[in-house]
């Protein structure tokens, strides 16, 4: 059995493992770490029996105490960065889904798990379909250069735009070189209306809506003609064969892997 421990338990995608995690043959709960409902039982946020797991804000110790092996953390991009460092300095190995870490904290967290010599594995989409929408849209852009991104997620999301959106641009932006796109000079009635700029004028465009869970469409231009790649996470569950993937794949790495894609295709 791998012992898992949960950070972000009681958040959306949290409850979602925590349900994967008590599911699977393999594995096993062995702390569940939330700045909120500290104290009670992991069960409790299930409506269900307990669970004989208490709720901790406390990684740190949990980590230490709980004999984990394994780390899925879903909380948010002003804690991710801690919490990995946290993980990899107890010899525990992260399984990160949180967005929004910025590529400093990419690097540290690198060399930490390098030097610890634990795998760990960074992924801003665990949705199968979504690899294949990043994987699609980087073939289409060989022939395709001219491309705009859309995404749209839930009114509760804290980044913009999505971890995914920016995966998409830069497996796009590998394709293409040094291809610049659109006019040089654009006037923006309203700041903001034409979306974040990437390198060669690649944009992305972030919705937040209630009602969506994760969305994106890749949309790209050519003489008389686009083409769409779209693809609709519906459910939170859409992440869950993934983040197992990644559960069991995390054991037996060494360093960061960036992307579930790295460990499914070729
Ligand atoms: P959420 O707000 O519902 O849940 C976050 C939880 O983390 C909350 O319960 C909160 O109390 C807890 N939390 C915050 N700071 C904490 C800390 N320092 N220690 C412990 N717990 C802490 O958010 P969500 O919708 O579940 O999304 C979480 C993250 O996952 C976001 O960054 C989101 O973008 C990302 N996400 C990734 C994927 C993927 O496939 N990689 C899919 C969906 C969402």
């Amino acid at each position: 059995m791998i012992k898992v421990a949960i950070s972000g338990v009681a958040g959306r995608m949290g409850l979602e493992v925590l349900k994967t995690v008590l599911a699977a043959e393999d594995t096993d709960l062995c702390a569940a770490i939330d700045i909120y409902n500290e104290g009670l039982d992991a069960g409790s946020l299930l409506g269900g029996e307990p669970l004989g797991v208490k709720i901790t804000s406390n990684l740190a110790e949990a980590l230490a105490t709980s004999g984990a092996e394994v780390m899925v953390d879903f909380t948010g991009p002003s804690s991710v960065t801690a919490n990995v460092v946290a993980a990899l300095n107890a010899g525990v190995r992260p399984v990160v889904g949180t967005t929004g870490m910025s590529p400093e904290d990419f690097d540290k967290v690198s060399k930490l798990a390098e030097k610890m010599r634990l795998g760990c594995i960074i992924a801003p989409n665990f949705a199968i379909g979504a690899l294949l929408m990043i994987k699609f849209a980087a073939e289409a852009a060989k022939y395709f250069p001219n491309v705009e991104i859309i995404e749209k997620h839930h009114d509760q999301k804290i980044d913009a735009p999505s971890g995914t959106a920016i995966k998409t641009a830069e497996k796009i932006l590998e394709q293409r070189g040094d291809f610049q796109q659109g006019l040089e000079l654009e006037e923006e009635k309203i700041t903001g209306a034409r979306g974040g700029k990437m390198p060669g004028g690649l944009r992305i465009h972030s919705v937040r809506l209630p009602g969506y869970v994760a969305h994106q469409e890749v949309i790209f231009g050519g003489v008389g003609q686009t083409l769409t790649i779209k693809h609709d996470s519906i459910a939170r569950e859409s992440f869950m064969p993934g983040v197992l993937t990644a559960i069991r794949a995390v054991l037996r790495l060494e360093g960061v892997v960036y992307g579930l894609e790295n460990l499914l295709f070729e």
